[in-house]
């Protein structure tokens, strides 16, 4: 038994991981580098303790760090969450020579599944069946590319330390062997520290059907049904779901017992996930799946079982690390309904999905429950505010949503994805719901091929609707929000006070310039010159009619960029610089900008003050000093744009002076 554990991880699984612990009345010991010192999963946990600088290899992955941290907190057990030291079989050695409990499988569990050419021979061995190809240890080119030969184009070479996606090549013909294999060899040894490769048959018309298994200290082990995880890029998993789509019941039958085979032939305890590739080029059937390799651990795309089974897959794990049974068996255990998880990154999905880093200035998720099943779950490990740096993973959260059918949950999810808006990065948001979109996927005709097949339209930009700049520009002048104040009544005053009845705003993006100019109908409402679209706001925003179309959309100005929500997108736009965005506000000096990030200590002046040209105005707190800011004339305070307290990025107007009589 243990009532104390630590979670040697960082990101979303620390924090889903302690949130189930702490509801099962455990205390928590979180670890962290540098870099996260204030991140979700350290604010979760009962006790943090500092691990090393922002480097994995000086932080998350200092074994010994880790374990003194336990010793020192007095944590009885250690959770690894998934990547980092999940599957490190010394590591689980080193804990239990330290008298502590690992929360996964026993070191020997994880050595036999480490290497995917041993793993496949012992699979082979135990009666599972194995996708046909050379799993030996020669290495010799020549020998290797007579494999080839035998098993038949096309054929996989994989390195057989890997992970992630990494070290795999896909071989058509045989004269580009040779090459493959050098690439395959260079990247198993630059991520994996081997060279060593496997070559296998290539299954047409893949789709990757994984089982989750679970086993306990007691011999007994079950399965919780598939997750399809064939959408990938890059033999990356993008969209997971449960069940698989088209699963047959006697399929579903054969691959869970083949996968409990699995972990019973190596003695698992705790949660694992056995992946095959099923070949699906004439539906899923029982002779047509082949075991792929075996995750020691928790799986990233974990909660659409349980959004399924409606279990806590990190209770079990916790449950059977304290030695309990299996709270269920087998034919306790059911499918009720369909999830789907999407995974969202900072990534720039239409420029060839290049990672991005960058401050979260928004992070919105529509309502849903965190790290807890629900119709709708969002299991973040950041929230707005916080980084994306390249120290890490790019994941900012995963998104998952459950439904009776597969249809309803592939709407709640679309339209929660729809609903998302992050600010300050760049994210493959439009990507994941175009894939929603993508009739072959609605039609659950999913293989590995799909995403790479129709990669161009998935990632084509539709054209910036007309009213995007509209919303741009009112950013851009502060326009956006009603004037802050607690008086209801200040809200109506800012609106007839503010006086400007045209605006011009300049608005840069990807190199080119946009003027926009809007006029204002009445309070709070404006629109482009020479156009039907109209922007007006009220208290819950803003609200875009385009030729007697109404919708909602939301902007917002972070320092010199602004950003629009619209439909699940999010359009960015730079200013040429703050001085001028102010004065686009303001149509000359009539506003005031915060100069530098902080925070807003004092508001001296209220709506409709008359000041005087000097006369301290607000208070700005930024790096530990405070900055006054003055009136830069004689005139009278047309709104007040920032509340004390609140905190602001330079560039943000704090209010606005009337526009001087001509
Ligand atoms: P899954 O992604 O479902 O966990 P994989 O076998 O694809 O399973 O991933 C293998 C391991 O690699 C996981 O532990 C995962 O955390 C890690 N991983 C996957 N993608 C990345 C990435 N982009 N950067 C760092 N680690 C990653
Ligand atoms: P990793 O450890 O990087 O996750 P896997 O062996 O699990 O490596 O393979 C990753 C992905 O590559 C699978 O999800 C699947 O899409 C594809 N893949 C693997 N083996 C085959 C195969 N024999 N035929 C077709 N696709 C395969
Ligand atoms: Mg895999």
């Amino acid at each position: 038994m243990f009532d104390k554990i630590l979670i040697a991880n960082r990101g979303e699984i620390a924090a889903r991981v302690i949130t189930t612990a702490r509801r099962m009345g455990l205390k928590t010991v979180a670890v962290h580098s540098d870099a996260d010192a204030e991140a979700v999963h350290v604010r979760l946990a009962d006790e943090a303790v500092r691990i090393g600088p922002a480097p994995v290899g000086e932080s998350y992955l200092r074994a010994e760090a880790i374990i003194e941290a336990a010793r020192a907190t007095g944590a009885q057990a250690i959770h690894p969450g998934y990547g980092f030291l999940s599957e490190n079989p010394d590591f689980v050695e080193a804990v239990e020579a330290a008298g502590l409990i690992f929360v996964g499988p026993p070191a020997g569990a994880i050595r036999a599944m480490g290497l995917k050419d041993a793993a496949k021979k012992r699979m082979e061995e135990a009666g599972v069946p194995v996708v046909p190809g050379y799993h030996g240890e020669g290495q010799d080119t020549a020998m290797l590319a007579a494999e080839a030969e035998r098993i038949g184009y096309p054929v996989l070479i994989k390195a057989r330390a890997g992970g992630g996606g990494k070290g795999m090549r896909l071989v058509e013909r045989a004269e580009d062997f040779a090459d493959a294999l050098e690439g395959a060899r260079a990247e198993g040894k630059a991520s994996f520290g081997d060279p060593a490769v496997l070559v296998e048959k290539y299954v047409t018309a893949p789709r990757h059907v994984e089982i989750q298994v679970f086993a306990d200290s007691h011999g007994n082990v079950v399965h919780l049904f598939e997750r399809d995880c064939s959408l990938q890029r890059r033999h990356q998993k993008v969209i997971e779901e449960a069940p698989a789509p088209g699963m047959p019941e006697h399929v579903r039958a054969a691959m869970g017992q083949a996968a409990v085979e699995a972990a019973r032939a190596i003695g698992y305890v705790g949660a694992g996930t056995v992946e095959f590739i099923a070949d699906g080029s004439e539906g899923l059937r029982e002779d047509g799946f082949w075991f792929m390799e075996m995750n020691t651990r928790l799986q990233v795309e974990h909660p659409v079982t349980e959004a399924i089974t409606g279990l806590d897959l990190v209770e079990w794990q916790i449950r059977v690390a304290r030695g309990e049974t299996l709270p269920l068996s087998q034919d306790q255990l059911t499918i009720d309904g369909h999830a789907f998880e999407a995974r969202l990154y900072a990534e720039d999905a239409e420029r060839g999905f290049l990672p991005a880093t960058g401050r979260l200035e928004r992070l919105r998720f529509p309502d849903a429950s965190n790290f807890e099943l629900g119709a709708l779950r969002v299991d973040a490990g950041v929230v707005e505010g916080d980084a994306i740096t390249p120290h890490y993973d790019p994941m900012i959260a995963k998104v998952i949503a459950h439904g009776a059918t597969r249809e309803e949950a592939m709407a709640r999810l679309l339209g929660a994805l729809e609903a998302t808006q992050v600010g300050g990065t760049v994210t493959n948001l439009g990507f994941l719901a175009a894939l929603l979109r993508h009739e072959g996927f609605a039609s659950g005709e999913v293989d590995t091929g799909l995403i790479g097949r129709d990669l161009d339209a998935l990632t084509a930009r539709p054209p910036m609707p007309d009213h995007v700049p509209v919303l741009a520009a009112l950013a851009a002048a502060g326009l956006d929000h009603p004037p802050a104040g607690d008086d209801p009544w200040d809200a109506l005053r800012g609106f007839r006070h503010w006086g400007a009845s045209e605006i011009h705003v300049t608005l840069e993006r990807e190199g080119e310039t946009l003027d926009v100019a809007l006029l204002r109908d009445g309070p709070g409402s404006w629109h482009r010159e020479g156009t039907e679209t109209s922007v007006s706001r009220d208290t819950k925003g803003l609200e875009v009619t385009v030729a007697g179309r109404r919708f909602r959309a939301e902007a917002a100005k972070h320092g010199a960029a602004v950003t629009v929500w619209d439909a699940g997108r999010a359009w960015v736009f730079t200013l040429p610089d703050p001085l001028a965005a102010a004065d686009a506000a303001g149509a000359g000096g009539n506003a005031i900008a915060a100069p530098m990030p902080g925070l807003v200590k004092r508001m001296r002046a209220t709506a409709g003050q008359t000041v005087e040209k000097g006369q301290p105005l607000a208070i700005l707190e930024a790096m530990k000093m405070e900055h006054t800011l003055t009136a830069p004339r004689d005139g009278v305070v047309a709104e007040i744009l920032a509340q004390e307290g609140s905190q602001v990025s330079d560039g943000d107007l704090l209010l606005t002076l009337e526009p001087e009589d001509e």
